[in-house]
């Protein structure tokens, strides 16, 4: 039965982590991870969160299910967040929103919602990008292409190249979008560049998918959340996938959900009832404990404002982080282009170093980066940068 099974390699990602924790020098340093550190290096347990948990273990409820797509105030309140609240579009009913198994089973769950509206169509995403779309996609059944996005030479957007891509791919093709904090290379399009794409989805007949992972990593809640906006404004149909699991460090909680927004109400009843039928035979319901701490933080006044204050000092920790390393790097190889760190959003950043660097960085200064030269920013602290600083200058030098 499984003797024909092929080697299946995991990806670079899983593979580092492993590296890592098989090595036993005391000094290793993991920068390769996608997980924000506090400034004492440890995983926060925000303060909103540890409150709601409190409050929903003394309700002591019953554990029955959940039902299916998530509860109306976790819908509501994810709605509420990607649009903003009293937005047009929540009083027209054409969004439906489900809970999901964290970001990614928000675009699996999508992934197969199209695969059976759309079977054998393309799916683009941006090269480079999160490793786990290309095999999610695949594995739903598309033929995944790239289309170019990053441009070594300015650590940004190449939107020129990006847009002459999509105008040619096939109407129907469906277009993976990171609406901020691109992972792995923290370069973001400008709002001129939405509004330039926005339309062009449409005209072109693109179907865009929206992965909303750091929702108030870049320049905050609202302003992060600005593409998903325009797409809700154009009036177009879209899907976005959203994660919680960076912006209330709950990881291991996997929450996130997918919102399918479609022309018209009727149609949002349709493809909710297909998305509801997949998931039933899926995995048939969704947990509860992470959904109701998010619940809980997002629809309470006060702790949604101390949570929202909380994910503004991860923000601005990072970004401190960013023009310290920036700055630092910029100074000391004035050619290498690390000036682009600073400009770059949320967790990570495609520094420029070569592959070649980056093993001789894990070598010989016990700093795990990606052969890609993407380090996870968030994991830099006043305890360590330093360190990193001169480990990357020192190969850099060579
Ligand atoms: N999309 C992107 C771009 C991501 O970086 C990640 C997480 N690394 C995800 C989706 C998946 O998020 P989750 O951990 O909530 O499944």
């Amino acid at each position: 039965l499984f003797a024909g099974i092929q080697d299946a390699p995991l990806d670079p990602i899983m593979r580092l982590f492993e590296a890592f924790n098989a090595d036993t020098r005391p000094g290793k340093l993991n920068l390769a991870i996608g997980v924000y550190t506090d400034a004492e290096g440890k995983v926060p347990r925000l303060r909103a969160v540890q409150e709601a948990e409190r409050r929903w273990i003394d309700k002591a409820l019953p554990k029955t299910y959940r039902p299916i797509e998530g509860t109306k105030p976790f819908r509501d309140a994810v709605q509420a967040l990607l649009f903003g609240s009293g937005a047009a579009i929540l009083g027209e009913s054409r969004a439906a929103t489900l809970q999901s198994v964290g970001g990614t089973g928000a675009l699996k769950m999508g992934a197969d919602v199209l695969a059976r509206l759309k079977p054998g169509a393309t799916v683009a995403v941006s090269d480079p990008t999160w490793e786990n779309h290309r095999a999610l996609f695949a594995q739903a059944g598309f033929t995944v292409v790239d289309y170019p996005y990053f441009s070594a030479d300015t650590g940004g957007v190449d939107y020129g190249a990006m847009r002459a891509a999509l105008e040619r791919l096939p109407a129907g093709a469906i277009v993976v979008l990171h609406a901020c904090c691109h992972n792995p290379t923290g370069a973001d399009l400008t709002a001129e560049e939405w509004a330039d794409l926005v339309p062009l989805m449409a005209e072109r007949g693109l179907i865009p998918f929206l992965d909303i992972a750091y929702q108030g990593f870049g320049l905050g809640l609202d302003a992060d959340a600005a593409p998903v906006r325009r797409f809700a404004e154009s009036g177009q149909e879209f899907l976005v996938a959203s994660s919680f699991s960076k912006s209330f460090s709950l990881y291991g909680e996997r929450v996130g959900a997918l919102t399918i927004v479609a022309a018209d109400s009727s149609l949002r009843a349709k493809v909710e009832a297909l998305a509801k039928r997949l998931v039933r035979a899926s995995y048939s319901n969704p947990h509860t404990h992470g959904a109701a701490i998010v619940e809980t933080v997002l629809t309470d006044p006060a702790l949604r404002a101390d949570w929202e204050r909380e994910l503004a000092e991860m923000r601005e920790r990072i970004q401190a982080m960013r023009v310290r390393m920036a700055d630092s790097l910029q100074q000391r190889h004035p050619d290498r282009g690390f000036a682009a760190i600073k400009v770059q959003k949320g967790m990570f950043s495609y520094t420029g170093l070569t592959p070649d660097e980056a093993t001789r960085l894990r070598e010989d200064h016990e700093v795990y980066a990606l052969e890609t030269g993407r380090v996870c920013v968030a994991a830099l602290n006043a305890h360590n940068i330093d360190r990193v600083l001169d480990a990357i200058d020192a190969v850099a030098r060579r």
